[in-house]
């Protein structure tokens, strides 16, 4: 992979730029720049077929100055250590753009679960648990849901980690369906902090969204929910949708429950009836007044970036934008609203629902939701103070509020 593109490169050179703008001392920089634990095992799993495959895995605790770290577990089978010590590192930036007292981790498994029946899918989850359990846990690092994986898998590692502990241990992991400790909100949570901030981004820009449109990229738990709520909070009119296979447009718009009902048929929403064919290239591209990337990292490039026609970019997917990308949006007064403030409402409600768990008492959804609006209302305004005090780009705000609130941590800790 070119630096240009490798995940990893990109976020540590996003740092270098805050850090310099902060002054960090050299060993706090340096400290900041890798994870402080990583590990990678193997994992052999039993087939249908009887044989056996063996899979590599990962966890990266990249920074827990401000507690114990968190962050989600992906199953791609493009997934490589860079990409999860970049996601690991984000998380990092998100916590503390939120002001959650949690550090950063990511994990994953290089897999292709869309080629795996649910009993492999099944042994794969307890497999990795027992692989990582005395690295993981409630006090030191809690995983979540990211790219395909989803409640069931969380399920099957709360089992399996309950099992090997010899008790009940909800809160290692988050993201679980309700019956088994669960937060109300948690499914919709990482669009829905997004929609938030559209919603202020659009204040601050004087900006009526009412009858505006939007383009998504990405049709999974993250782009259909921002399909959802950008109707129905936003009051936008959703004209693309895609997903790994293609994309379709319509410019009266597509209504959510078309779009998702399609998807669950057929898998896709490709070749949807009433709509027109549309290259994952040329959504990016397309006039709207948001456009959401909700699929995989550094889709916005040097190639693309000057043809990007949103007045918003509302960054649901981690890492979307390369940095080269960035100076073009921002010299073309496109609004971007960086991953890691834009999908801060996922892991948000996850800390929410560790909370519910050590109390074993919870909120109903009205709470979860006017707690995470406070939560995404008052990053989202530290963020945008932020880059307009220091004259810079959102992103690079991002990271001043954030590499501070860790900085700061590390010192009183004595680290540094
Ligand atoms: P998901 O597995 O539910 O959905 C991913 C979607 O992206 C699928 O529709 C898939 O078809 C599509 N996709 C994959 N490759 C693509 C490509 N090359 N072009 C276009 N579409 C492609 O995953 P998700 O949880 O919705 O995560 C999406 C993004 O949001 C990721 O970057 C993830 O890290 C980020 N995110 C998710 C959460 C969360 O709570 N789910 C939280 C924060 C950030």
């Amino acid at each position: 992979m070119s630096t240009e593109l490798n995940p990893f490169a990109i976020a540590q050179e996003q740092l270098a730029e805050a850090a310099e703008l902060l002054g960090l001392d050299e060993a706090t920089h340096e400290l900041l720049r890798w994870p402080r634990r990583e590990l990678k095992v193997t994992i052999p799993v039993r087939m249908d077929d009887d044989t056996v495959k063996v899979f590599h895995g990962y966890r990266v605790q990249y920074n827990d100055a401000r507690g114990p770290t968190k962050g989600g577990l992906r199953w791609h089978p493009d997934e490589t250590i860079d990409t999860v010590r970049a996601l690991a590192a984000w998380m990092t930036w998100k916590t503390a753009v939120v002001d959650i007292p949690l550090g950063g981790g990511k994990g994953g498994v290089t897999c292709n679960p869309k080629e795996m029946s649910p009993v492999e899918q099944e042994r794969l989850a307890r497999a990795y648990i027992r692989a990582v359990h005395r690295f993981i846990g409630e006090e030191t690092d809690v995983p979540a849901p990211d790219v395909y994986t989803n409640p069931q898998i969380m399920a099957w590692m709360m089992d399996e980690y309950s099992v090997i502990k010899g008790h009940n241990v909800p809160g290692m992991i988050t993201g679980k369906p309700l019956p088994l400790g669960g937060s109300e909100g948690r499914g919709d949570a990482t669009a829905r902090g997004g929609v938030y901030t559209v919603r202020e981004a659009a204040n601050v820009l004087d900006l009526d969204l009412t009858g505006g449109t939007a383009a998504v990229q990405g049709y999974g738990n993250a782009g259909q929910f921002a399909h959802k709520l950008g109707e129905e909070v936003l009051g936008l009119k959703v004209v693309a949708i895609s997903d790994s296979k293609g994309g379709v447009y319509q410019p009266d718009g597509i209504p959510f429950e078309d779009g998702v009902a399609w998807k669950k048929k057929t898998g896709s929403v490709t070749n949807m009836p009433d709509t027109q064919p549309l290259t994952n290239e040329a959504l990016l591209e397309s006039e709207v007044t948001v456009l959401f990337p909700a699929a995989l990292e550094s889709v916005i490039t040097a190639v693309n970036a000057g043809n990007i026609k949103a007045r918003i970019v509302a960054e649901l997917a981690n890492g979307p934008t390369t940095p080269e990308a960035d100076q073009i949006l921002n010299q073309n007064g496109v609004y971007v609203i960086p991953d890691f403030l834009c999908n801060a409402g996922g892991v948000t409600v996850s800390y929410f629902e560790q909370v519910q768990n050590a109390y074993d008492y919870y909120w109903d959804l009205d709470l979860v939701h006017q707690r995470l609006d406070a939560k995404m209302t008052s990053a989202f305004h530290a963020v945008h103070r932020m880059a307009q005090s220091m004259g810079v780009h959102n992103r690079l705000g991002a990271y001043l509020v954030a590499v501070q609130r860790v900085a700061e941590a590390c010192k009183l800790r004595g680290w540094v």
